[in-house]
C-alpha cells in the first residue's frame, strides 16, 4: 500500500482541507473562503442542513439560515464541495437525522460525499467514543476517558432511537476517522479510503492532518512541512475549523494567508476531499483493512492522543 501515487495533470501531490463548521457565521468565515477561491484552492465545508431546537454545546450557523445558505450554495457553484457534519449541532435522534440528510438532499441536489459524523456531544455520532478502538486499545481509550464516553455515542446501534447507521450506510460514501499529527495523512494512513469489516455501516473511512484552529494549522502548514509533502508525492486532508482564528480583526490571519499562498503557488492538486479520495479509490479499487493495519492506526492515534491532546478530533 505504499506505492507513490501518479496524481492527475503531472502534479507533485495533493492537498486539501475539511472544514468543521463549528462555530461559523458569515462574518468569520465568508473572507477565508473567498481568498481560498482567490487561490485556487477548492475544499470541503461541512454544514448543519437544520437547525436545532435545544442550546448547542458548540453552535453556529446552520442552513435554514437564508443568507448563510445562499453563500454556501454560491461555494457550491464555485467547485467546493458541501458536505456534513451531523445534521444539527446537538444530538439528534433518528428521525432527525434523516429528515436532515433528506434537506441536504433538497438543498444541494445530492447526499453527502463526505462528512465528520462526529460533533463533539452528539450522541448519535457512529463508531465514536470507544467505538472507535478496538480490544485493548478501546480498554486504554475507556481507562483513559474514566469511562466518560463509554457506550454514549450509538449511531451505529441497531434499536437505539439514535441509530442511523443504515443510512450512513446507504448515501454516506466517507466518513472521518482518525486525526493525525503528520502533513502527509496518506503516509500516515496508506489505505484510506478503506472499509473497515468491524465497523460495517461506514462504507469507507479517511483519516485526517491535524490543526483544529489557526496556531496548529500553519504550525502543520510551515515551510519544511509543504516541501516534505510535495518531496514524497503524498496527499495531506487538513481537519480544521475555519471560524478559529482564520480571520480575525478584519484581515486574514496573516502567517495563514503566507503559508496558504506558497502552497497554492507549488504544484499540487488542489480538489476537494471527496475528488481526492474517489481518485485513491478509483486508482486502487476498494480495500478491506486488516486487523493488523487496523492496529497500527489506532496504536498511533493513540498516542498521538496521550502524547499531544488537542481537542476532540
Ligand atoms: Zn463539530
Amino acid at each position: 500500500m505504499s506505492n507513490r501515487i501518479q496524481w492527475p495533470e503531472g502534479k507533485d501531490f495533493a492537498f486539501t482541507i475539511f472544514d468543521d463548521t463549528d462555530l461559523q457565521t458569515l462574518d468569520n468565515v465568508s473572507e477565508v473562503y473567498a481568498f481560498l477561491a482567490d487561490i485556487g484552492l477548492r475544499t470541503t465545508k461541512s454544514v448543519w442542513p437544520i437547525r436545532g431546537n435545544k442550546i448547542p454545546g458548540v453552535g453556529g450557523t446552520t442552513c435554514e439560515d437564508e443568507k448563510y445558505l445562499q453563500w454556501v450554495m454560491k461555494l457550491q457553484q464555485q467547485g467546493f464541495e458541501i458536505s456534513l457534519h451531523n445534521v444539527t449541532y446537538h444530538t439528534s435522534l433518528r428521525e432527525e437525522t434523516l429528515r436532515g440528510i433528506e434537506r441536504f438532499y433538497e438543498l444541494f441536489g445530492h447526499y453527502p460525499y463526505s462528512a465528520a459524523a462526529n460533533h463533539t456531544n452528539c450522541y448519535e455520532n457512529i463508531y465514536w467514543g470507544n467505538y472507535r478502538l478496538t480490544g485493548i486499545h478501546e480498554i486504554i481509550y475507556n481507562l483513559l476517558l474514566r469511562n466518560r464516553n463509554k457506550g454514549v455515542f450509538q449511531g451505529h446501534i441497531e434499536g437505539s432511537p439514535l441509530f442511523w447507521g443504515d443510512v450512513c450506510k446507504a448515501k454516506i460514501k466517507y466518513v472521518r476517522n482518525f486525526v493525525f499529527g503528520d502533513i502527509n495523512t496518506l503516509q500516515v494512513c496508506p489505505f484510506m479510503p478503506y472499509h473497515d469489516p468491524k465497523r460495517p455501516y461506514v462504507n469507507y473511512w479517511f483519516a485526517a492532518s491535524e490543526g483544529p484552529v489557526v496556531d496548529s494549522f500553519i504550525s502543520m502548514l510551515a515551510e519544511k512541512n509543504q516541501d516534505r509533502l510535495a518531496a514524497a508525492g503524498g496527499a495531506c486532508i487538513m481537519y480544521t475549523h475555519l471560524a478559529c482564528g482564520f480571520y480575525e480583526k478584519g484581515r486574514i490571519h496573516p502567517r495563514f494567508k503566507f503559508l496558504m499562498e506558497r502552497i497554492s503557488k507549488m504544484n499540487g492538486w488542489f480538489v476537494p476531499v471527496r475528488t481526492l479520495l474517489d481518485y485513491l479509490l478509483e486508482s486502487r479499487g476498494p480495500y478491506g483493512i486488516t486487523s493488523s493495519e487496523r492496529n497500527k492506526l489506532e496504536r498511533r492515534w493513540l498516542l498521538h492522543k496521550i502524547i499531544g491532546t488537542r481537542g476532540t478530533t
